[in-house]
């Protein structure tokens, strides 16, 4: 557990927020909901990579077959927070939607009724491979499982809406943050995070990916397809088709390669025509254990990172800020495995931090 945060935190707190991707705009729901006043800071949501991404949910970890800790919590929290956004922005962008897991291989197949007769929990989570697929055009050969708890958020029209809200209550500056040393600072800044002096030590690297945006007349819009590539639906006709991984990058933008890539895959799997409507890319901020990064800063004690939420955002951003409001307001402990209190060594072994 990490130290507590504030012993209770006055309404009247000046408190900053930077960034208004998936995590600042959660959270800035979160305080505003709990009577605080938060500005935020954003130079713009060109550079967000919530603005890339296909929005989807799903607790199972297909490679390995697992489930990380407390799903049915991390599931909860979703509906909790996304529908009361929804209701208090007035747009509708949540939407449950079961994946069908297209089994690539006989070990897929075989890992699965491993993990089954240990009773481990990604084998509760996804069906075994007799699920049947209706669509005579999805190929596959070694079955398909369905996982019920999945679905997507709009990304964008969330985004869009609670930027229009911010603007009209008066929280939003549209431009780089501007220190305050009395104002509380909560970075959630996703991977432009590490450029600020206080935070370069964290331990978090981009995870570069790539999304089409694609139109598919007369497809299914009521499951998400999973298949080593995704296909998730969208508004109308239009699905995210994705993604990439790429380590290293040495830049954040789309290239015809790798989208390539991405409809060939689709091709081998779907017998469909599609047009593609954009492309885009952008980094996941990934860190070395896949949890992601909440709390206090370990000697700034103003400064507060909420972030490194990696591939699964979507998933961990409501509970995280759950816990991280309780942190801030009530002084709860965080729980350890997201915690900073967790990294302290990589703060007391780097070289380039501003201490
Ligand atoms: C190709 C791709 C596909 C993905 N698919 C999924 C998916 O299907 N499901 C899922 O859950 N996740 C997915 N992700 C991951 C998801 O995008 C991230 O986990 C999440 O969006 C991170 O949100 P964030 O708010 O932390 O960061 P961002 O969305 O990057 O937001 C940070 C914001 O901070 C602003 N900012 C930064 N520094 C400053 C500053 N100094 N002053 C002012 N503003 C600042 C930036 O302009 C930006 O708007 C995907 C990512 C990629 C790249």
């Amino acid at each position: 557990m990490q130290a507590s945060g504030q012993a209770s935190l006055s309404k009247d707190a000046s408190i900053h927020i930077i960034g208004q991707g998936l995590a600042g705009s959660v959270m800035a729901f979160r305080l505003i909901e709990a009577g605080y006043r938060p500005l935020v800071f954003d130079r713009g949501l060109a550079n967000a990579s919530s603005m890339v991404a296909a929005g989807m949910w799903n607790p199972v970890n297909f490679k390995r077959l697992n489930v990380g800790k407390h799903p049915e919590l991390y599931i909860e929290s979703m509906y909790d927070v996304y529908q009361r956004m929804e209701t208090w922005l007035g747009v509708s962008f949540f939407r449950p939607l079961p994946i069908i897991r297209l089994y690539d291989s006989r070990e897929e197949v075989h890992q699965w009724d491993l993990h089954e007769a240990m009773g481990k929990s990604g084998a509760s989570y996804l069906s075994n491979p007799s699920h049947p697929v209706s669509d005579a055009r999805v190929r596959h050969m070694h079955g398909a499982g369905l996982v019920q708890e999945g679905g997507r958020v709009n990304l964008p029209v969330m985004l869009h809406a609670m930027r229009a809200r911010l603007q009209a209550e008066g929280l939003l500056r549209e431009t780089t943050h501007e220190e305050d040393p009395q104002a509380l600072t909560i970075h959630c800044s996703g991977m432009d995070v590490k450029a600020h002096p206080y935070w370069q030590w964290l331990p978090m690297a981009p995870n570069k990916g790539q999304v089409l945006t694609v139109r598919i007349p007369d497809f299914d819009t009521a499951h998400i397809y999973h298949f080593g590539r995704f296909v998730v639906p969208m508004e109308g006709n239009e699905y995210k088709l994705g993604s990439t991984y790429e380590l290293n990058p040495d830049n954040a933008l789309p290239d015809d390669e790798k989208g390539l890539e991405i409809m060939q895959d689709c091709n081998k799997t779907l017998e469909v025509d599609t047009t593609i409507v954009s492309h885009k890319a952008g980094y996941r901020p990934t860190t070395f254990d896949r949890m992601p990064i909440v709390g206090r800063h370990p000697e700034r004690m103003n400064h507060y990172v909420f972030g490194g939420f990696g591939s699964r955002g979507v998933y961990y951003v409501p509970l995280c800020s759950a816990r991280m409001i309780d942190f801030l307001i009530h002084g709860t402990d965080l729980p350890r495995d997201i915690g900073t209190s967790r990294l302290t060594k990589y703060y007391r072994t780097s070289a380039d931090t501003e201490k």
